[in-house]
Order: structure tokens, then sequence, then C-alpha cells
């Protein structure tokens, strides 16, 4: 059972409402998991292709994985004894996949409310690449624009898909979207609230990423996370899309685009005719391109080297800008894909 490929048909047969199916997918998952709970999705032979060895999935104590779920187990009245049943021979992924699963129901159930004890946390705040606030959805299955980013593999969101925390919050975040915008609007409020109580209490901006994995699969979701977004205007979003027909359409609706949202045009997408469309250069929201570049190999943009560096100006006639990979320290003037100062101009990411 390769995990990568089973999260995105979960969330396609969830995306079209097919849940008896994904019910049954879910099962499969959780006893696959239970039988090889120490067998890592990311090993060659029960994970992605190509893989070079099993790294096994991390040994939390068993308080430790149920301390991740604390709220949600309480609120959902988890028995002592239904955990009990499952501690020895149910991991981290089963467990998760299993609290999943409990939301999904009560989803299918109409169980969800205003009130509702979320499983996994909607925004997340910082890690060594990215510090700032940001938010995700499964990949390809939310990427309306998806095209040669997921044909050739290069989206790196597929990598993810093996975490069991980042997949499945993924998979919860594409059901709220989807279904239960109160609730993302109701953990915006106070995500920000708890992690970025200086910034409020300073009046400093706050930058969020929207969409780290994922993209607006919808008119509907784009003007929800818009309409949010007029509402905090201390919060400066932008983001990467692929979604290029859908910002088009919005635009000629007359519909008028948050002043602290940016978007980059992302490229592998299908609607990539849509580049030097003038309603979407001419979008105030319009930052500009954002290229990925095959260097002749994967390197990660914080390892170029000089000649690899030389190799993408010249490949381009105007400058561009070669994306250095930490957001937080990518230049002295803040991040360039979110900032009016690179407006227009192309910047380029190496195929990693
Ligand atoms: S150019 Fe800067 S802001 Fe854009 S992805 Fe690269 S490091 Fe992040």
């Amino acid at each position: 059972m390769l995990i990568k490929n089973e999260i995105l048909k979960l969330s396609q047969e969830i995306k079209d409402n097919k849940l008896s199916l994904a019910f049954n997918r879910l099962d499969k998952m959780i006893v696959f998991k239970s039988t090889y709970p120490n067998c890592c999705s990311n090993c060659a032979g029960h994970g992605f292709k190509g893989s070079t060895g099993c790294k096994k999935d991390s040994h939390q104590s068993w308080n430790t994985r149920l301390k991740d779920f604390k709220k949600f187990l309480e609120a959902h009245k988890y028995t002592n004894d239904k955990c009990k049943m499952k501690e020895g021979n149910i991991k981290n992924y089963a467990i998760r996949l299993d609290v999943f699963k409990t939301f999904l129901n009560d989803h299918n159930k109409g169980l969800i409310n205003k009130d509702y004890v979320l499983p996994f946390s909607v925004f997340k705040s910082g890690n060594a690449k990215l510090k700032f606030m940001n938010y995700s959805t499964i990949p390809v299955v939310n990427c309306p624009g998806a095209g040669a980013c997921a044909k050739d593999g290069y989206c790196y969101s597929l990598k993810s898909l093996m975490r069991p925390n980042a997949s499945l919050s993924w998979l919860q975040n594409q059901i709220l979207e989807d279904n239960y915008f109160f609730l993302i609007e109701r953990e915006f409020k106070s995500h920000i609230n708890k992690h970025y109580k200086k910034n409020i209490k300073e009046g400093s901006i706050i930058d969020f990423r929207l969409y780290n994995d994922g993209d607006f699969s919808s008119l509907n979701n784009m003007v929800a996370w818009f309409d949010l977004l007029k509402k905090h205007p201390n919060v400066k979003a932008y983001g990467y899309s692929k979604s290029l027909h859908l910002i088009k359409e919005l635009t000629l609706l007359g519909y008028e685009f948050p002043a602290n949202y940016k978007f980059n045009i992302s490229s592998g997408s299908k609607y990539q005719y849509l580049e030097n469309d003038s309603i979407l250069l001419n979008n105030p929201s319009y930052r500009g391109n954002f290229i990925n570049f095959n260097v002749g190999r994967k390197v990660s943009p914080t390892k170029l080297t000089k000649e690899d560096t030389k190799k993408i100006r010249a490949s381009f006639k105007n400058k561009v800008f070669i994306c250095p990979g930490v957001c937080s320290s990518c230049t002295s003037v803040g991040h360039a894909c979110g900032s009016d100062k690179f407006n227009n101009m192309n910047i380029i990411v190496s195929n990693h």
C-alpha cells in the first residue's frame, strides 16, 4: 500500500461525496498501519517507490500520542476501554487515521457545528523553512490548475503526504473549506490571538501564506478567503496559485480583491496560457510569476551552486530573482513573494 496514493484517493472520494468508499479505504489504511506499525510510509516496501530505506515511524509514547488529541478525545468521549483496546497494536499513524475517521463520521452524520472541537490544527506557525503562519489542503485534488507539476512529479507537497499530521490535517481542512468555512474563520481568529499577541499589541503585520499546499479549489472558497482577509488588515497574505481561471473569473465579476493579498502565478498550471492575460496582470493583487526551473538535477534552493545560478540567469532575458529557499530571511526588505518591491519580477525556484 502506498500511503501517499491512498491519501489522494481518499481526498478525491471525500470531494466527490462518495463517503462509503472513503470509509472503506480508511478502514483498510488503519488495518495496514496497525499491521506494519513501525514501517514508515516512505519505505520502498510499503511507501514511496525509489525511497532509500525505511526510516520507521517515530516511537512516541502512548501518552504523548494521545495528548495530541486530548481535547478531541474528551469531546468525543473516547473511553479508556476504547483507547486501551488499541494500545500496543495501533501506532502513531493508525491512531491518527482512527481519529480522522471519527471526524469524518461526525461530518457524515451532520454533527459538526460552530462549537465543534477539531482533531487537527487548521493553521500552523513556523518551521525552519517557513516561519510564517500558513494553511494547507491536500494537493492535486484541491488544485484545479494542477498540470505538469503533478504529472511530472515535481509538486513538492506530494512528498509530505507520508506525514500523518500533515496529510490528515490537510484532509480535515479540505472538508472544512468545502462545508464549514465558519470553523476556519473561528480557528483563524484563535490562532492569531494565541500566537501573535505581540504583533497585535504592537500593531505590526502578521505574514500569512495562504496555501502552503493545495490551492483555491472553487470560486466560493476564493471569495470566502478574501472576505476573511478583508476583516483582518493586520494579516498580510500571499500565495502561489495555479487556479488562474478562477482569479480571472472573479476579477471579471468585478470583485474587489483584498489589499492585503498578493498572488504569484505558479508555473506548471494547466491554465498557464493565462499567464500573460492582461486581466490577471492588471489585478492589483498580482505580484509576479514564480517559475520552477530544472537545473539538471533536483536541488534544494538552499544548495544551489554558483554554476546553477549562472545557468538560471542565462536562461532568462530579463532580470530575475532566484529563490534562496528560506522565506523569513529571503531579503533584507522582507520575503520577495509577498512584496510590492518585487512586483512583476520573475522569481525562479530550482526544481527540488
Ligand atoms: S523567493 Fe523568498 S519568499 Fe519566495 S519562496 Fe523563495 S525564499 Fe520564500
